[in-house]
């Protein structure tokens, strides 16, 4: 299988075919402007030291400065990071928010660390990087297992090396520490509501079935969000396994279920089901909300769901995107759909800023609009084009970096 980066620049050239982009353009984001490896030694509580893999991606700031989570996992590598930014640069765009791509990484799992390991790794990763970080220059957020809390722990290290008290170097903040309102719900709440501008032209009814693959920031409030406007949630899973059940699940009581007991075992009244099973699901809605390349040619012909929304980054490969658009099941792209995240970052470090903190109600009220509108637009770009509308999202996003950088 292709790796996430290679993905990427995949469909990056399908798009430049469809469009003949400008050749420079195309050439320009076929690579970082500059990837970033560095160790970060952490000195670990039974006093060995051990020296972890960490990454920064800056791949375009045509239209702001660098912007893109820090993921921390086993897994993660510098091809992944590449592709996260890379999405990140067209994301940006598609909101229409001034903000660049970028990414970064750590290849640990922090489930093995101490709270003060994982401390000392999270504040080594800015010493590390100080010189490129800024409010003006590059600002991380959270992704895939990092908190509100590792994001102050890095925002204090970078006040402490340089004396900018603003906070907006880093977004996903703490409220208390200069967080935004509603940035932890905002990737699903942004997929809710390009899910309600697109629900017509995806051809969906008026109250779905929904199935949800990963239960972790985006995946839990997406079903929290889905439920409580009256959709039914018929599954979700983590990484180890998936629950489901006709009637729809009791979302709440999962989400509490699972902070006592840390798995989605034992819940009562649910079948155990695998995680293929999960993506498999007869369902009118499925959302994947966990890692890349989850659907492929393997079985993007077993997908039963009407449509999909993507609130993880790349969870459909390049080909199994070509096995759905035959197959007449739409696909919500991850650039449109989880932007919502990225856009309430933005919020937050012009809250910050402005020394101001705007309300929950205000925040959403500026979001709506700005996902309907690049719904829109997106959608009218597809119909041009008789095409998709992950290659409209790229369209629009690719159009708006051009006029930057011309
Ligand atoms: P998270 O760490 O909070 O949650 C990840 C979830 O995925 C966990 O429930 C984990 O158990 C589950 N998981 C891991 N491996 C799995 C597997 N093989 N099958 C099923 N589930 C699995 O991370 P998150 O922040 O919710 O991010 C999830 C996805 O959404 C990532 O692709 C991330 O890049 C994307 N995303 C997140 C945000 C955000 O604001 N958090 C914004 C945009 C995009």
């Amino acid at each position: 299988m292709q790796n996430a980066f290679e993905n990427g620049m995949e469909q990056l050239a399908k798009v430049a075919k469809l469009k003949n982009f400008d050749k420079d353009l195309i050439a320009r984001l076929q690579q970082p402007d500059r990837d970033i490896r560095i160790s970060i030694p952490v000195k670990m509580d039974d006093g060995t030291l051990r020296i972890f893999e960490g990454y920064r991606v800056e791949y375009n700031n045509a239209l702001g400065p660098y912007k893109g989570g820090i993921r921390f996992h086993q897994d993660t590598e510098i091809n992944e990071v590449k592709a996260l930014a890379f999405w990140m640069a067209l994301k940006c765009a598609v909101a229409g928010i001034p903000m660049g791509g970028g990414k970064g990484g750590i290849t640990v799992n922090p489930k093995e660390l101490s709270k003060g390991e994982l401390e000392r790794l999270s504040r080594g990763f800015v010493q590390k990087l100080s010189d490129i970080l800024g409010p003006y220059k590059d600002v991380p957020a959270p992704d895939v297992n990092t908190t509100p809390e590792i994001m102050a722990w890095m925002a204090d290290e970078f006040a402490k090396i340089t004396g900018d008290k603003t906070g907006a170097v880093i977004t996903g903040k703490p409220l208390d520490k200069g967080g935004s309102e509603g940035r932890g719900s905002a990737t699903a709440q942004g997929g809710f509501f390009v899910f309600e501008a697109l629900k017509k032209e995806l051809n969906l009814p008026e109250k779905c079935k929904v199935a949800i693959q990963g239960f972790g920031n985006a995946g839990s409030y997406a079903a929290l969000i889905w439920k409580k406007a009256g959709h039914t949630v018929v599954a979700v899973s983590d990484s180890k396994l998936g629950i489901y059940n006709e009637d729809g699940l009791d979302i709440e009581k999962l989400i509490e279920y699972k902070k006592s007991t840390g798995s989605l075992s034992g819940f009562l009244g649910v079948k155990e089901i695998t995680n293929t099973e999960l993506l498999e699901t007869e369902c009118d809605l499925l959302i994947p909300a966990a890692f890349e390349n989850q659907i492929t040619n393997l079985n993007a012909d077993k997908i039963k769901a009407k449509a999909i929304l993507e609130l993880a980054n790349g969870p459909i490969t390049p080909e199994a995107d070509e096995i759905l658009f035959k197959k007449g099941i739409p696909v919500v792209p991850d650039i449109l759909a989880n932007s919502g995240g990225v856009t309430v970052s933005y919020f937050e470090w012009d809250q910050n800023l402005k020394g101001e903190h705007w309300t929950e109600k205000e925040v959403f009220n500026k979001l709506q609009p700005i996902l309907d509108d690049s719904s829109k637009k997106i959608s009218q770009r597809a119909k041009e084009c008789n095409t998709d509308l992950r290659r409209g999202a790229f369209i629009l996003a690719l159009e708006r970096i051009e006029e930057k950088m011309k």
